[in-house]
């Protein structure tokens, strides 16, 4: 039989490492699945300069490494690879990696989310010299420069809004001739005065060697294609949160966020906490992450208390 756990971790961004940092000090000796490509989204982030505590840029894998050096050292035993199914119809709650099992009194899901990519060889080539999907990490590198954001959604309109105050041009490029936005961000992006919109526009091309020089556009009506010089590209086409595995048994919102009870990280199974943004697509940083993991471990050290008070009083 699996040694039963009291705090199992799954996924080590933000949210997952501080989860185990938490759990850890609690002297719940978390055990942290930390995935086959830990660190998350910040891994493919250049320097961040909002994580409060840092006074110069760090680059996103050496915050993660600090993260992660911090959680082994006050004791999270770290496994690295991915879940592959889970069982949480009862406690403990069971939790594979291939064929072995790992059980859990509580389990701690922060297995992020994916900004969705446009798909070119280009775009990932040039990611992190001017290609980015996060206006609030990488924005200030673009000061008074000319951006392109791409997409028609709320979070398209909310990136070049943000950009609008440290850029110097804004092109909105939009497949189709009408924003899905809702109408106040609509609105605001149209009275934005920096920014500007090519309908009915895709990408066909990211162009530049090493950095970011221009993008090729295809008009989608006609095929015909332009080029449109520029520094940087935000992708803003949504994200997709990281949580088929669960879905099972997790109450997840139409567009597959784990559903939390408001002010806290419990999910709809007693013991499930989540935390990151696999439950958040509002905030969406690594300092919020953070704090919802943080929120997630003492929720599980107060249930388990709870639970071990009751067992030592039923005796
Ligand atoms: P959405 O799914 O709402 O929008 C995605 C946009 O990207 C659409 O305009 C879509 O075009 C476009 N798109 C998708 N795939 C491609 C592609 N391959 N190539 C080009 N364009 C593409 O995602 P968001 O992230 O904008 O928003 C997600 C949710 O979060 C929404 O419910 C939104 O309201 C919410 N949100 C709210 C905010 C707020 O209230 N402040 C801020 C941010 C998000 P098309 O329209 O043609 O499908």
């Amino acid at each position: 039989m699996p040694e039963i756990r009291d705090v199992i971790v799954i996924g080590s961004g933000p949210a997952g490492l501080t989860a185990a940092i938490y759990a850890a000090r609690a002297n719940l000796h978390p055990l942290l699945i930390e995935g086959g490509q830990p660190g998350g989204q910040l891994m493919i982030t250049s320097d961040i300069e909002n994580f409060p505590g840092f006074q110069e840029p760090l680059a996103g894998p050496e915050l993660m490494a600090r993260m992660r050096a911090q959680a082994e050292r006050v004791g999270a035993d770290i496994v690295t690879a991915d879940v592959t199914e889970v069982d949480f119809s009862r406690r403990p709650f069971k939790v594979w990696v291939g064929r072995t099992e790992y059980q859990g009194r509580t389990v701690i899901l922060s297995t992020g989310a994916s900004a969705r990519w446009l798909g070119l060889e280009s775009e990932t080539r040039l990611m992190g010299r001017g290609v980015s999907a996060c206006a609030t990490c990488d924005g200030f590198f673009f000061k008074n420069k000319n951006v392109v954001v791409v997409g028609g959604g709320d979070t398209a309109m909310e990136e070049a809004l943000y950009l609008s105050k440290i850029v110097g041009t804004i092109v909105i490029v939009h497949r189709r001739q009408a924003l899905r936005a809702s109408k106040v961000m609509q609105e605001r992006a149209f009275h934005g005065d920096k920014i500007a919109f090519a309908w009915n526009s895709e990408i066909a091309e990211i162009l530049g060697e090493n950095k970011v020089e221009a993008v090729r556009l295809r008009d989608t009506r006609t095929g015909e294609l332009r080029d449109l010089p520029c520094d940087g590209v935000f992708v803003a086409i949504g994200h997709k949160p990281n949580t088929e595995l669960f879905a099972r048994w997790i109450e997840l919102d139409e567009q597959g966020y784990v559903k939390t009870i408001p002010g806290t990280t419990r999910t709809n199974v007693e013991g499930i906490y989540a935390a990151g943004d696999m439950q958040d697509k509002i905030y969406r940083q690594a300092v919020t992450a953070a704090g919802t993991g943080c929120m997630a471990a003492l929720e599980a050290e107060r249930l388990l208390a709870t639970e071990e008070a009751l067992e030592t009083s039923a005796k």
